[in-house]
């Protein structure tokens, strides 16, 4: 498996330290807002990773962290009057809600910042006793970037183009203009928490670091293998952290660095500001989850995503198209035949994840089944091959993980769908006690709703009439 390493800028050979632990860590939500169209997209690219290193024969320990308490969070709890628990609670609830439509594995590990509280204060520790950090009159804690030799080597930018960018900002209590706060000390009322430096709140660099050292991190050359986030985490966020990890243990941060692309609406940068700001939440109450992640998956994670709904439309069509097959397929079993298509899409992934070979694999396999199925439906072999092909695609990319029978049921509302099921269930009594003629009444009770009425070995289903 290559993968695209942001630090060396090439694709390289994925081998993990420990082969039979590989390690992913990736840069996860800061919960004071419901998802957006960003979030969902770096979600996917690392869903999409994880189950691909899973399908490769390695075991991996992915964790991705929850930051429950930063600067937004407590403005947004102080102009709410809801606490901070109660604001983060509802928030990490709404995002697990919209990860979980999208097909999204939750990671092994999910760590919560006020969970991990000690790991950061040790690490701010070991620091200041290797000289790496020094405290400053008004309670701050700060990294001396000047101290640290390969600084910037994540980034890879100019050490004199920051130091003009930052003096705009610069503080006068900081050595060097490009240092950044490990701990922010805190001396009126607001929230803050005790340390050995005084009362504050840990730097947000300092999280991932201090989490990485406490949940992954062993014995060899990198803390984690792979570390993940959007592109534009890549300075100062990323440089930040594998600095902090450097100077406070034996080893470098990761081996791998990933980063995904933007996501634009319609061409314009997606922020708040511009209003064009897209929660999941939104697009899910018009589109099947598994579109948007089919859709928000077809193009290259590290391209930006220019998302529209034309595109959007398209890609509900191709994966229409495959739900049509397992429809076609339904209620046959997997026997978890290898077969060349299969073959050919991990190839296709494992070079940087190339999506778009992988979609044309998965349209063409569909096409060539249909065919087949149309010339010879009894064809055994090719049923045999293309159930096992449809697993394969649900368990890697996470696409036709549903019953194709309720996919084609989205948009219809709960109460009619209610509605439909109860007349099922009657309408199959009815049958089961041979009473044929409530069955009929029935049948056409359910009819009026606009829907086909199929009876499978599985049990009976219904769809809508396109
Ligand atoms: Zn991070």
């Amino acid at each position: 498996m290559y993968i695209f390493d942001s630090v060396t800028k090439t694709k390289r050979l994925f081998t993990p330290q420990n082969p039979k632990r590989a390690t992913l860590y990736v840069c996860g939500p800061t919960v004071y807002d419901d998802a957006h169209l960003g979030h969902a997209k770096s979600a996917l690219v690392f869903d999409l990773l994880s189950r691909l290193i899973r399908a490769n024969g390695y075991t991996l320990i992915y964790a991705k962290n929850i930051t429950d308490i930063d600067d937004k969070i407590i403005k947004k709890s102080t102009e709410s009057g809801i606490s901070i628990k109660e604001l983060t609670d509802t928030y990490t609830e709404a995002y697990h809600r919209d990860m979980d439509a999208l097909g999204v594995v939750r990671p092994n590990l999910e760590p919560k910042a006020t969970e991990s509280f000690e790991a950061m204060i040790q690490m701010i520790q070991d620091l200041i006793d290797a000289k790496h950090a020094y405290t400053t009159e008004s309670g701050d804690v700060y990294f001396n970037t000047k101290s640290d030799s390969k600084y910037l080597s994540i980034s890879g930018r100019n050490q004199d183009e920051d130091e003009t960018q930052s003096r705009v900002q610069s503080s006068t209590c900081k050595i060097n203009n490009t240092d950044f706060a490990l701990w922010k000390g805190v001396h009126d009322e607001s929230i803050a928490f005790e340390s050995p430096f005084g009362k504050g709140r840990p730097g947000w660099h300092l999280e991932c670091s201090a989490m990485i050292e406490k949940h992954l991190a062993g014995e060899g050359k990198f803390a984690i293998d792979i570390h993940g986030g959007g592109a534009d985490l890549l300075f100062p966020h990323h440089e930040n952290e594998a600095a902090q990890t450097r100077c406070s243990s034996h080893h470098e941060l990761a081996n791998y660095w990933i980063h995904n692309g933007f996501v634009n609406i319609d061409g314009e940068k997606m922020s708040k500001s511009l209003g064009n700001s897209f929660f999941i939440k939104d697009a899910l109450k018009n589109y099947h989850g598994e579109v948007l992640r089919y859709y928000l998956l077809s193009t290259h994670y590290r391209s930006n995503f220019n998302f529209n709904e034309e595109d959007l439309i398209a890609s509900k069509k191709r994966l229409d198209k495959l739900y049509r097959l397992k429809k076609r397929l339904f209620g046959l079993k997997n026997s978890e035949i290898k077969t060349d298509f299969q073959k050919k899409v991990l190839e296709a992934l494992n070079d940087d994840m190339n999506v778009s070979i992988t979609y044309a694999l998965i349209d063409e396999m569909i096409q060539n089944t249909n065919e087949g199925l149309d010339k010879n439906p009894k064809d055994k072999l090719l049923k045999r091959d293309s159930v096992a092909n449809l697993a394969f695609v649900e368990n890697l990319l996470g696409f036709g993980a549903q019953n194709p029978f309720e996919y084609f049921q989205f948009g219809i509302d709960e109460q009619t769908k209610a509605e439909i099921n109860t007349l099922i269930a009657q309408r199959s009594e009815a049958k089961k006690a041979k009473d044929f003629e409530r069955s009929d009444a029935l049948r056409d009770k359910i009819l009026v709703f606009g829907v086909n009425i199929m009876d499978t070995t599985e049990g009976t289903f219904w769809e809508q009439i396109k």
